[in-house]
């Protein structure tokens, strides 16, 4: 009798690989990691099951794996069944899966073990000694806590101080011991705000259920105190000795975010997103998966974080679009942890000010319960809004007259001013004015952007780079003309009108460095006059209380765009823009430049609210056919040929349509929309329905044999259930 280990191994096969166990040390068991080779590679592989085998021709074929790699279960039943969930739903290879589910280092052969760190604290006796400075400050220091505090911690504060520290135990006034490594460092709590009355009506809505699975949509409107909800009800299951896990979006938000739970929870709150080091996020992988954590706030994939005692899902600004994964296994962190709350049988909560119109779907379905803040918290008003012809008057680099006086007013009485434009770069076209050559990208079909400071055009899509060029490379003779405005530009612009303030300038450019983001919006917090320029990067979620005036540069692009999901997706836009301004003492208010400034679009957002405007769109959806009212999935395929990705589509399409699955509607193959990008062309195929079962019946019926074309192993393709992007 041989013992045979089925293993998932990340490879886009969608199958596991079976191997013999050799390794005699350990019992295997589902859910370790084990080393094989695999395609004369060393990978790491997880354990999905265990057989026997006395099939000796079988056996003789195998090979054996190279080692177990964790002596104990490293990843628990729940997370290892969510994942298997995850393969199926999303048609995802269940190797790729588990990738995705687990921090880098755990990825590979690091060992699952929670490191240690020395702490510090008073001996209880304390006899009077003279002391160095350093010494007192290190008594005086420890004094302030109850609790032991990390060396860390200590000289962070104090500066280095560790022989001090060592000659204070020597005099037996302190004491050291190990304990595991917290990855954040203690901070000062602050009492928390009574809740208003309607804030405490949520947290009660929501606590009279908590023992069991209730999905609740949380539409409160922006600065109706959410956040402050969230802490009370993490605060509650805490209290009750479970765990809370936290999704926010993939923005700058997190730092602001964090320090309002770690400065109103008494709690050991861990976080994972991309700033956290690799090192960190594996120990608030283990501190969550043993209990050790409380809290685990963190973006998109936290949702596969294990926790041994999770007791609540909160997921804030639910309708982000940073919950979908674009690349790799699509999945949806909402849905993922959905299921996720419905298997734990816990509670889930999601927020917004600008809800989905999936989760407003499921409101009107009865699955989801609605809860509403309608007022501000701190009583503030809601900004007064004005839409701008942006074909009238303008000062400079597309800013009307209108807005520039309002801006002009708002500095001189020494508030700020936030203006949106979604364009970085300095201008989006580059353009010969005598034979209209324009500077487009080879590898894609985009035009390429002008960076000015930089001096280079680039290509937003592909990242290609170019030196920027003075004559045009066609007819060599004239100057080259920009057209457009990025925040680059405005920037430059708003700084030679407005010599003696400010302007911050808040892109993906101006925030590639780590913490670059919490120090700018640091600044800002610190008041005065001051002109904030970005990207959407700056529209959700952060709570700058001097801010009274927002501007909108470019709101038009939304209203034609070939993307379905354009008009809600501005309608959350505008609406969380909107509320960045007025939010503290003084009153905002909110310019909105438009070209289409009859379009019935801003009638219904600006004249009733956001909540019509989704309705309306969501009637118009079911009338279509189109998510929510319906299903869809899109297969994908892109190769350096042409031909190929149609080719293989073509194929596929044929697949399906042998498996005579009446329901499904499929539309395809096409190009798509921007076909060239990074040197592939680009192709998809559209599959539609008005329920959900039978897309994924479809699926599971043709895969293994869209997975066996010849042409699968040549092009690169993909499924992406549930898309939220067609283009
Ligand atoms: P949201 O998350 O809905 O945008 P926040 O929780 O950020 O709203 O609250 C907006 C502002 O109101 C914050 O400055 C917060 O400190 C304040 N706030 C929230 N709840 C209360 C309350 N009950 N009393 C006083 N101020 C509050
Ligand atoms: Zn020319
Ligand atoms: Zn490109």
């Amino acid at each position: 009798m041989t013992s045979i280990l089925h293993i998932a191994i990340p490879c886009p096969l969608r199958t596991v690989f079976d191997y013999l166990n050799t390794d005699s040390n350990i019992t295997a068991e589902i859910g370790m990691r084990v080393l094989v080779s695999f395609r004369s590679r060393q990978l790491v592989g997880i354990i999905v099951g265990i057989s026997t085998s006395t099939f000796e021709k079988y056996n003789a074929k195998l090979k054996t794996i190279e080692k177990i790699i964790d002596d104990q279960v490293l990843i628990p039943q729940t997370t290892f069944e969510l994942i298997n969930w995850v393969s199926n739903y999303y048609h995802h290879p269940i190797g790729e899966c588990f990738q995705a589910a687990l921090p880098k280092k755990l990825r590979q052969q690091d060992l699952a073990e929670l490191k240690t760190e020395t702490y510090w604290q008073l001996e209880l006796n304390q006899d009077e000694i003279k002391l160095g400075k350093k010494q007192q400050q290190i008594m005086s220091y420890l004094a302030n806590y109850s609790d032991a505090i990390s060396q860390q911690q200590i000289i962070a504060e104090l500066g280095s101080c560790k022989s001090s520290l060592f000659s204070l135990e020597d005099k037996k006034l302190i004491k050291q011991h190990q304990q595991v490594k917290q990855t954040l460092l203690a901070c000062d709590t602050e009492p928390s705000h009574t809740l208003s009355k309607q804030q405490r009506d949520v947290v009660g809505a929501v606590w009279k259920y908590h023992d069991s699975f209730k999905p609740y949509l949380l539409h409160g409107i922006t600065g109706s105190g959410k956040t402050e909800v969230y802490i009370q009800l993490t605060k509650q299951i805490i209290e009750k000795g479970k765990q809370a896990l936290i999704l926010i979006p993939e923005i700058g938000l997190t730092t602001q975010f964090v320090q309002r739970f770690r400065q109103h929870l008494d709690a050991n709150i861990v976080v994972l997103n991309s700033a956290v080091s690799d090192g960190d996020r594996k120990q608030a992988w283990l501190l969550a998966r043993d209990g050790l954590a409380d809290v685990v706030i963190g973006t998109r994939s936290a949702v596969f974080t294990p926790l041994k005692n999770i007791g609540l899902i909160i997921i804030d600004e639910e309708h982000d679009g940073s919950y979908k994964q674009q690349d790799g296994l699509r999945y949806h962190a909402r849905s993922v942890a959905l299921i996720r709350a419905q298997r734990a049988d816990i509670p889930i909560v999601l927020g917004s000010a600008t809800p989905s119109l999936e989760s407003l779907y499921n409101v009107e379905q009865g699955r989801y319960a609605l809860l509403n803040l309608t007022e501000r918290a701190t009583g503030a008003k809601l900004p007064k809004i004005k839409v701008i012809d942006s074909e009238g008057p303008t000062a400079n680099s597309g800013i009307s007259t209108i807005l520039y006086k309002a801006i002009q007013q708002q500095i001189s009485l020494g508030n700020q001013v936030l203006l949106f434009i979604n364009r970085r770069g300095f201008a989006p076209v580059l353009m010969c004015h005598d034979c209209n050559w324009i500077a487009s990208c080879t590898s894609c079909d985009a035009k390429m952007i002008v960076h000015q400071s930089r001096n280079i055009l680039m290509c937003h899509h592909c990242g290609l780079i170019h030196r920027l060029i003075q004559h045009c490379p066609t007819c060599k003779t004239t100057e080259l003309k920009t057209y457009g405005v990025g925040t680059q530009q405005l920037e430059q612009t708003l700084q030679l009108y407005f010599p003696e303030t400010e302007v911050i300038r808040i892109d993906r450019d101006s925030t590639q460095k780590v913490n670059v983001f919490a120090e700018i919006i640091d600044e800002i917090q610190q008041g005065g006059a001051k002109i904030l320029v970005g990207t959407q990067m700056l529209a959700k979620g952060h709570d700058f209380h001097n801010v009274t005036l927002v501007g909108v540069l470019d709101a038009d692009q939304g209203l034609f765009s070939a993307d379905f999901r354009a008009t809600e997706i501005l309608a959350q836009l505008i609406t969380q823009v909107t509320g960045r301004a007025g939010r503290g003492q003084k009153p905002g208010e909110v310019f909105i430049q438009t070209s289409q400034i009859k379009n019935d679009f801003w009638k219904d957002l600006i004249g009733q609210d956001y909540n019509f405007i989704a309705q309306k769109i969501l009637a118009q959806r079911k009338d279509m056919g189109l998510p929510p009212g319906g299903s869809l999935c899109v297969i994908r395929a892109e190769d350096k040929q042409q031909s190929l990705a149609m080719l293989f589509l073509t194929e596929a399409l044929e697949l399906l349509n042998k498996a005579n699955q009446q329901q499904v509607m499929i539309l395809g193959p096409v190009p798509a929309i921007m076909e060239k990008r990074a040197g592939r062309y680009r192709a998809q195929l559209l599959l539609s329905c008005s329920k959900r079962k039978p897309i994924h019946q479809l699926l599971d019926h043709t895969i293994n044999a869209i997975s066996k074309l010849k042409l699968a192993r040549k092009v690169r393709w993909s499924i992406d259930i549930d898309p939220v992007d067609l283009m």
